[in-house]
């Protein structure tokens, strides 16, 4: 059974008497917002494309039109026109459709079919471990990477010195060809990359031999990141013009670097603020006392207070990790005090508890109650560990 669909005009936020131009002027907006390239992994953007895209497809056909506003969604449904499985899109066919719709509205969709202008080259993507306290005080790391530069001898073209590519015959040195299809959304304007000449727009009959005609040489390469105090764990460092070359002169891709911060058992980290725990005695909770606190500054001491409880919350104000936009600003520490429980105790401080437990009248003497109370309804049950 097909999920509840909504209706297409409140889809579009249209009236169910709007004219064509104003279901047109209706997607528009709401393609412009929730395109895919515009959100990038965001699931719910993608769904509300699809959805305003589904309504559009069928709002802007007159003859399904008609058909939605006589019938509504089961005019599609099962065994219609449009086959048992709905809509079935995917973001390739949304990329035609929606540079046939809107043409020029997003000139950043060229960048996905090469041209013959100078074209800046694709970015690369690579990522890089620190430690905890690396990012929080920022630190160097050196990566080495495979990257391309223009072939020395043949300047990038991929053609033997002394020769030079020719234009591709099959799309005239366009690097795309172009198509018309009909289908569901009446005609479509396809256009697609080259399959002769790749896309390039050439074709090379001499390949050079030092590059073997891909116009680029691979070598590794050290880089040198900078990597800000404060940055957290799947944040990335961009390095402008370290990424592929460009095309047709064009400028490098920049490398992006993801950061992944390794965990460390002493400190949690949530934003720009630190959490951890640090144990105390009993005795240091009743009777006051210091604790030494590790912080990513180095140890502190703290004083307890006399009748501290446990779970009691301390903030260190600005201990915390420095925020990115300026390193003198810093989120705080907040620090728990939990009383750590002795499982090892000798016969002396065995002795001393239970004199401590007989004088303030603690749970020994609750159990000796027990033993000699007469009334078994009233008795305390004991909790019993195990089976
Ligand atoms: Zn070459
Ligand atoms: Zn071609």
């Amino acid at each position: 059974m097909a999920e509840q669909k909504r209706d297409y005009y409140e889809v579009l936020g249209v009236d169910r008497n709007a004219s064509e131009e104003e279901i047109k002027k209706a997607y528009r907006t709401l393609a412009k917002k929730y395109h895919p390239d515009v959100n990038p992994g965001n699931k719910e953007a993608e769904r509300k494309f699809k959805e305003a895209s589904e309504a559009y497809a069928v709002l802007s056909d007159k003859e399904k039109r008609a058909q939605y506003d006589q019938f509504g969604h089961s005019a599609f449904d099962g065994t219609g026109g449009f086959g048992s499985g709905g809509f079935d899109f995917n973001s390739a066919d949304f990329g035609d459709i929606f540079g046939d719709i809107f043409g020029d509205i997003f000139g950043g969709g060229r960048s996905r079919s090469p041209q013959n202008g100078p074209m800046k080259g694709a970015n690369i993507r690579t990522s890089v471990r620190i430690s905890f306290l690396e990012a929080v005080f920022g630190c160097e790391k050196t990566l080495t990477l495979n990257l391309k530069d223009p072939c020395p001898t043949c300047g990038g073209t991929g053609a033997k010195p002394g020769t030079s590519p020719k234009m591709c015959p099959k799309c005239q040195g366009r690097g795309q060809v172009v198509y018309t299809q009909q289908s569901f959304f009446g005609t479509v304007r396809n256009v697609q990359t080259c399959p002769q000449c790749g896309g390039s727009g050439k074709i090379i009959e001499d390949k050079c031999t030092t590059c073997g005609g891909s116009g680029y040489t691979t070598s590794r390469k050290k880089i040198l990141v900078s990597i800000p105090a404060g940055i957290d764990n799947g944040q990335s460092v961009r390095i402008r013009e370290k990424g592929e070359p460009g095309i047709n002169g064009g400028p490098r891709g920049d490398l992006l670097v993801e950061v992944i911060v390794e965990a460390d058992a002493r400190w949690q980290r949530q934003e720009y603020d630190i959490y951890s725990t640090v144990p105390m005695s009993y005795a240091v909770a009743a009777l006051g006392g210091t604790v030494a606190i590790d912080t990513v500054d180095g140890k502190v001491l703290y004083d307890v207070k006399a009748g501290t409880q446990t779970g009691t919350r301390v903030r260190l104000k600005g201990k915390g990790v420095p925020t990115l936009q300026n390193r003198n600003v810093r989120g705080d520490h907040y620090v728990m005090l939990v009383i750590q429980t002795p499982t090892k105790l000798s016969r002396e401080a065995k002795e001393l508890l239970e004199k401590f437990d007989a004088e303030t009248g603690g749970s020994l003497d609750a159990a000796k109650e027990e033993s000699t109370d007469e009334k078994k309804e009233k008795k305390p049950k004991r909790w019993k560990f195990g089976k």
